[in-house]
């Protein structure tokens, strides 16, 4: 049976993009046919690139809406997708469509916000995956395993595209301690 859906999830420089290219590579390599989407409001580094911290790369397609994948994936093998936190309420769905039509969708995003909420359509689709991988980065205090993406700057947007010096990588603890002081 082909189709099912598979989550990469975790903090900011946990490795999820890395992960997430890492996979689709190794789908190319078997010649199966795939796609790469990104909500065009990620306009970080360049902009029809999926690029990781460790500067990583794979040729993307920018999109408004979860809906547009359905029209450029349907007829894909693998269906990749990155920052998908930032898509709408309907990416869910749309990714179930596509895993019932055959293809295998791998879905890359941040599983909370700043605030250590969870973060948009993220909970859902981790509710209707096969698949879910937490992956983990470093804490910059303490070196332990960090979860959170701790916000350095004083901006209250839930969307501020992240950068090395307005967010750090935190675990349970050394959050905590810095939200506590704010
Ligand atoms: P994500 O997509 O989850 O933000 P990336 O795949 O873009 O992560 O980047 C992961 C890379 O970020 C690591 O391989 C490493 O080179 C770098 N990095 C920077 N800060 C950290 C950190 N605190 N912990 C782990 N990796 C970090
Ligand atoms: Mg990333």
């Amino acid at each position: 049976h082909k189709g099912w859906i598979e989550v990469i999830c975790g903090s900011m420089f946990s490795g999820k993009t890395e992960e997430l290219i890492r996979r689709l590579k190794r789908a190319k390599i078997a010649r199966q046919k795939v796609e790469i989407f990104k909500p065009s409001t990620d306009k970080r580094y360049h902009e029809l690139d999926v690029v990781s911290h460790d500067s990583n790369s794979i040729r993307s397609t920018p999109i408004g809406f979860a809906q547009d994948m359905l029209l450029l994936g349907g007829s894909c093998d693998v269906v990749g997708i990155d920052e998908a936190q930032f898509f709408d309420e309907g990416l869910a769905e749309v990714c179930v469509k596509l895993a019932n039509s055959g293809v295998r969708v791998i879905a890359a995003g941040l599983d909370m916000d700043y605030l250590g909420k969870p973060f948009g359509p993220m909970p859902a689709l981790m509710a209707v995956a096969e698949y879910v991988t937490k992956v983990h980065a470093v804490c910059v205090r303490c070196g332990d395993i960090a979860n959170y993406s701790y916000r350095n700057a004083a901006s209250e947007e839930q969307v501020l595209l992240g950068e090395t010096d307005s967010y750090e990588a935190r675990c349970r603890h050394c959050f905590t301690e810095g939200m506590k002081k704010k």
